[in-house]
């Protein structure tokens, strides 16, 4: 790719971005679609991060990607926020605007289309939902705003999970979420579950571990989606299967919220031939060749 005095810049704030997928993902898309575009890391310490989204703006600079910590405490910053970022209260993508910079949620809406490429329904789907941090917190809302019809939200700590599910519930106006102590998921009657791993257990290299280890939990399972996709099949995952369910990593969220991103700075439409090529690209930079 030739930089030159036309060349649009986009890039990642966050702290650490030295692991991060995203460069080789956009560099890439802008390679495939003749754009001339370069994304690039920017490692932003915290209390540097207003004048790193000011001075971003300053320097013509078309969208950024924010990660952990940041995806809360950079909406100040905003000129703008998407209605349901907004409602999420979390942005991991900036698009320049005449004004400043409107704030998006693509981790949402990139997980909605990536469980739809698998043909992952929400609407009128019954869900469980372990974890309640940031991630999870997220995907409450994004289930109950697709037309989920109840998201079990199951967590270590009772309290936080009760937090997150009025959040939801009032911010949504439902009473959709209910929140359970995960040891208490044997309450939840009957199964076809669709099962969404939140939670941190059982990521790379804690790959034996899982929130709850019992048969008769992925028994309820019809279908198992984990967040983490660092291994590639995980513990959950495997004990979806072993049970009789599907079961799927995030690495196709991943992909999509990139996806997502990508065509809100640059007004393209990704084709579905694209999304997979970059995704075996993505499989092989992980290692993770199926
Ligand atoms: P977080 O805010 O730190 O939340 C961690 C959650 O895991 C909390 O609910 C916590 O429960 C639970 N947890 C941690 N250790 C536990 C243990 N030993 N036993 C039971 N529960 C435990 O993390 P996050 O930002 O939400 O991220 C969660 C996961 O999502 C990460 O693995 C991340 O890689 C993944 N993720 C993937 C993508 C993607 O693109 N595929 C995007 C975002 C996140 P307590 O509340 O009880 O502490």
């Amino acid at each position: 790719m030739q930089i030159n005095g036309r060349s649009s810049i986009c890039g990642l704030i966050g702290n650490p971005v030295e692991h991060t997928l995203s460069p080789m993902i956009h560099n890439t898309l802008a390679e495939k679609l003749g754009h001339n575009l370069v994304y690039v890391p920017f490692l932003v310490e915290k209390e540097s991060l207003k004048e790193a989204v000011t001075g971003a703006y300053a320097l013509h600079i078309q969208g950024m990607n924010i990660t952990v910590p940041y995806k809360s405490t950079v909406i100040e910053m905003l000129s703008e926020i998407d209605a349901l970022a907004g409602k999420i209260g979390a942005v991991n993508t900036l698009v320049r605007t005449q004004n400043g910079y409107k704030g998006y949620n693509t981790d949402m809406t990139g997980l909605y289309r990536a469980m739809g490429a698998e043909n992952i329904r929400l609407a009128g789907e019954r869900v469980i939902l372990l974890g309640a941090g940031g991630a999870a917190r997220a995907v409450a809302f994004m289930c109950v705003h697709y037309g989920a019809e109840k998201v079990y939200l199951l967590n270590r700590t009772l309290e936080k999970a009760k937090t997150v599910a009025a959040e939801v519930n009032v911010a949504l106006q439902t009473d959709a979420v209910t929140a359970l102590r995960t040891e208490d998921y044997w309450t939840l009657q009957g199964n076809s579950y669709l099962a969404i791993q939140g939670t941190n257990v059982g990521l790379y290299p804690n790959t034996e571990e899982t929130v709850i280890t019992e048969e008769d939990f992925y028994r309820k399972i019809d279908t198992g989606y984990d967040l983490i996709y660092r291994p590639e099949k995980t513990m959950f995952m495997r004990l979806v299967e072993k049970a009789g369910g599907k079961a799927y990593n995030g690495l196709r969220m991943l992909l999509y919220q990139a996806l997502e991103a990508y065509e809100l700075w640059n007004r393209a439409e990704i084709s579905e031939e694209l999304a997979a090529e970059i995704y075996e690209l993505l499989k092989k930079e992980m290692n993770t060749d199926e």
